[in-house]
């Protein structure tokens, strides 16, 4: 692809792993994303001089696209979580088979049956379980991880181990979330250490892309195309009135802004941009307090028990996942529960702030008097739903995306499952398709 220039549009996670394999592949490539820095729903910001990530947390070290892609060392995460209930902090590192079966959290029955039930069957499909999402079981994919555990476990571990991860990282109850991507989870969850980024996603991603062209702040408004000596090319016009043109593209925003791209070039009920405008999405935003005094390093994540949370699902201290560095102020991250997503998420940054302070006070009670500052990060496109099913339309949506009669590839976690992991897994194959496509024609 010596000769090629591929535009790639978003630089997510999924973007830059596409742009990252085309340059592997010889292309140059021009990134451009909407925001001022790289990472979407994992950028990282700076809060009075405090690095924080803002949406996407951690990964672990069985990410292993990921982590071969990332040129800049992780940092090892050395504490776990917590549950918070009646007053009482449960230690839990969720994803642990140990830490599960040592949780006080669960009776004694309930183990026995997650241990006879659910530890052998993730054992068995530990591959399946990718975050490509190409191998899912469809036996599992049908249903949802509540049914399911509240069946073969009982409701009090339904509520204790999989709602707080679907209720605080996608605002969703877990009636509604897919048993196999709950299971995805737990298999990366259960596989490797805990890596967080030591200066934020976004840096990291910097680092990938040291050569290659990144334009930040640049949204793409429409994408043309046009024939010439049996070669097409792309012209990528951003808002403001700047052009960009490459002999192909990657579209890498989510699905609604990719339908919009590809809207004017498709009919009105092409199948692919029917799925792209209907795939659900959950809105949801974070809210960081920043904070100065020092925070418990004793667990990265503090869950509230779903049955007594009514704004906040749980928070996160950044500080926690750095233990060993000293740092003199923290961020408090806080996620609102699946009801506060809906009722708050049009609502003032004050609004939000107000509603959500006196639960991550509960939470995390060295809060209380050492707030210096508030801010709301809205992910307005929102996160893919894994819902039961969600699979099998994931591997529609992929054969539809790579049947494209343009020189366009599609790519983001909205084509794999809601992860990192998944995003990387998208933009890889983007690429790979693309490539292959420009080298027979
Ligand atoms: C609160 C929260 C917590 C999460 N926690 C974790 C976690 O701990 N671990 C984990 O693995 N995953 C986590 N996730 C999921 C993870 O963040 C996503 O799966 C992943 O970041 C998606 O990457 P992506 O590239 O597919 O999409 P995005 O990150 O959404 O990237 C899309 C990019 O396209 C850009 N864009 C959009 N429209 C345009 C346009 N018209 N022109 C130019 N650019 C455009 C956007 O600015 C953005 O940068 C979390 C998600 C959320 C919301």
């Amino acid at each position: 692809m010596n000769d090629t220039h591929i535009i790639v549009i978003g630089g997510g996670f999924a973007g830059v792993a596409a742009a990252r394999k085309l340059r592997a592949r010889g292309a140059t490539v021009t990134l451009l994303d909407a925001r001022a820095s790289l990472g979407g729903r994992a950028h990282s910001d700076v809060l009075d001089g405090v690095s924080v990530d803002a949406g996407a947390q951690l990964i672990t070290s069985s990410f292993t696209r990921t982590v071969g892609m990332l040129a800049t060392p992780l940092h090892r995460v050395a504490v776990g979580d917590a549950v918070l209930r009646d007053g009482a902090r449960l230690p839990l590192r969720f994803g642990s088979v140990r830490s599960l079966l040592a949780f006080s959290g669960l009776t004694a029955l309930e183990k026995v049956r997650l241990a006879t039930h659910l530890l052998p069957a993730l054992a068995r499909y530990r591959h399946a379980l990718d975050a490509s999402g190409a191998h899912l079981p469809s036996a599992w994919d049908g249903e949802s991880a509540r049914d399911y555990v509240e069946r073969h476990i009982g409701a009090n571990a339904a509520d204790t181990l999989v709602e707080p991860p679907c209720n605080g990282f996608y605002g969703l109850c877990a009636d509604h979330v897919s048993l196999a991507f709950f299971l995805t989870l737990g298999r990366y969850g259960s596989d490797g250490d805990v890596l967080a980024p030591a200066f934020g996603w976004s840096t990291a991603l910097d680092a990938v892309l040291m050569d290659t062209e990144v334009v930040r702040g640049a949204r793409v408004v429409s994408l043309d195309y046009a024939a010439h000596d049996r070669r097409r090319s792309v012209t990528a016009h951003c808002a403001g009135g700047r052009t960009w043109h490459g002999d192909a593209a990657i579209i890498a925003t989510g699905p609604r802004a990719a339908a919009a791209l590809l809207s004017a070039h498709r009919a009105p009920d092409d199948a692919l941009i029917t799925w792209l405008t209907t795939v659900p999405m959950r809105s949801t935003f974070t809210l960081a307090l920043v904070v100065d005094a020092a925070t418990p390093r004793d667990a990265v994540a503090i869950y509230r028990d779903v049955r007594e949370a009514r704004n906040v699902s749980a928070c996160v201290m950044h500080n926690a996942k750095f233990a060993d560095v000293a740092r003199p102020r923290d961020v408090v991250l806080g996620w609102p529960t699946p009801a506060a997503v809906d009722a708050l998420r049009d609502a003032s940054a004050e609004h939000i702030a107000t509603a959500m302070l006196p639960e991550m006070e509960t939470l995390v009670p060295a809060l209380r008097g050492h707030v210096t500052r508030a801010r709301v990060y809205r992910y307005d496109e929102g996160s893919p739903i894994a819902f039961p099913g969600f699979a099998r339309d994931r591997a529609r949506a992929r054969m539809l995306a790579d049947s494209l009669d343009l020189p366009v590839g599609l790519a983001g976690d909205y084509l794999t499952t809601p992860l990192i992991e998944g995003a990387v897994a998208s933009g890889e194959r983007a690429a790979a398709q693309l490539a292959d496509r420009l080298s027979r024609r």
